[in-house]
C-alpha cells in the first residue's frame, strides 16, 4: 500500500490485450483503490441474464461499443457520492469515446483525475495475446494456453471454469482494434492536452509492467 494519503483516480487506456484488466486489478489493490471495469460489468450482467446485460452483450459480441448513453448510465451511479467508487479508483475500459470523457469530467467535476495511463502494446503482440487468451468466467482471471490453470482449465483462484470469451473471436478482436484507433485513441490526445496523460511500456512480463505502472503513479502523486 502507498503511504499517499488517499487513493489515486487513475485511468487506464490500452488495446484490446495490453494488459489494462491485470495490472488495473493489481494497482487498485496495491492503492487501496476500487477497480471498475465496465467490460466486467457487462459480462457479469449478461452472466446473470438482466435485461440490460443482454442488451449489452449484443454489442460485445460483434465487437460492438456499448452505446454511450448506456455505458454513462452506468459509471454515473458508480461515481455518484456514496457509489462503490469512492474516493480512489482505477478506470479499465472507461472511457472508450471522446464524449464518454467529457461526460466524466463532469462527473468528477473539481475533483478531477490524476493520471490517466496509456499502456502501449504493439498490434502484433496484442493479436497474439488475445488468441490465446483464457478467462475464469467467476472471477476474471486472465490466463493463456501458454500459462494454463493447475487443474483442467479450473481457476486456481476460485475453481471457476476457464474459458475463451465470447467476444475473443477473430472477427469481433479485428472489429474491437479497428474502433479502438477510431473511438479511443482520440482520447489519448484529449488527455494529453490537459496535461494528465503518460505513456508506459505494457510489454514484458506482468511484474515488470507493474512496476513500471507504480512509478508514474508515485511520481505523479508525489509530486
Ligand atoms: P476489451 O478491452 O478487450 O474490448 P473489455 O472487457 O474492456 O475488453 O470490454 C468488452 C466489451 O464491452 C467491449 O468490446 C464493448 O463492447 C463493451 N464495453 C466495455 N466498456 C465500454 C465502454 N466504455 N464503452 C462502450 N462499450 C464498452
Amino acid at each position: 500500500m502507498s503511504e499517499c494519503r488517499q487513493p489515486p483516480r487513475l485511468v487506464l487506456l490500452g488495446k484490446q490485450g495490453a494488459g489494462k484488466g491485470t495490472q488495473a486489478a493489481r494497482l487498485a489493490d496495491h492503492y487501496g483503490a476500487a477497480h471498475l471495469s465496465t467490460g466486467e460489468l457487462f459480462r457479469a450482467q449478461a452472466a446473470s441474464g438482466t435485461a440490460f446485460g443482454l442488451e449489452a452483450k449484443r454489442y460485445m459480441d460483434a465487437g460492438d461499443l456499448v452505446p454511450d448513453e448506456i455505458v454513462l448510465g452506468v459509471v454515473e451511479e458508480c461515481l455518484a457520492p456514496g457509489g462503490p467508487l469512492g474516493d480512489g479508483f482505477i478506470l479499465d475500459g472507461f472511457p472508450r469515446t471522446l464524449p464518454q470523457a467529457s461526460a466524466l469530467d463532469g462527473l468528477l467535476g473539481s475533483h478531477g483525475l490524476d493520471l490517466v495511463i496509456d499502456l502501449e502494446v504493439p498490434r502484433e503482440i496484442v493479436l497474439d495475446r488475445i488468441a490465446g487468451r483464457r478467462v475464469c468466467e467467476n472471477c476474471q482471471r486472465v490466463y493463456h494456453v501458454n500459462s494454463p490453470p493447475t487443474v483442467n482449465w479450473t481457476c486456481d483462484t476460485c475453481g471457476g471454469e476457464v474459458k475463451q470469451r465470447d467476444d475473443d473471436t477473430e472477427e469481433a478482436v479485428e472489429r474491437r482494434l479497428t474502433l479502438y484507433d477510431q473511438e479511443t485513441v482520440p482520447i489519448i490526445e484529449y488527455y494529453r492536452e490537459r496535461g494528465l496523460l503518460t505513456v508506459v511500456d505494457g510489454v514484458g512480463e506482468g511484474d515488470e509492467v507493474f512496476e513500471r505502472l507504480v512509478k508514474v503513479v508515485d511520481d505523479r502523486i508525489h509530486a
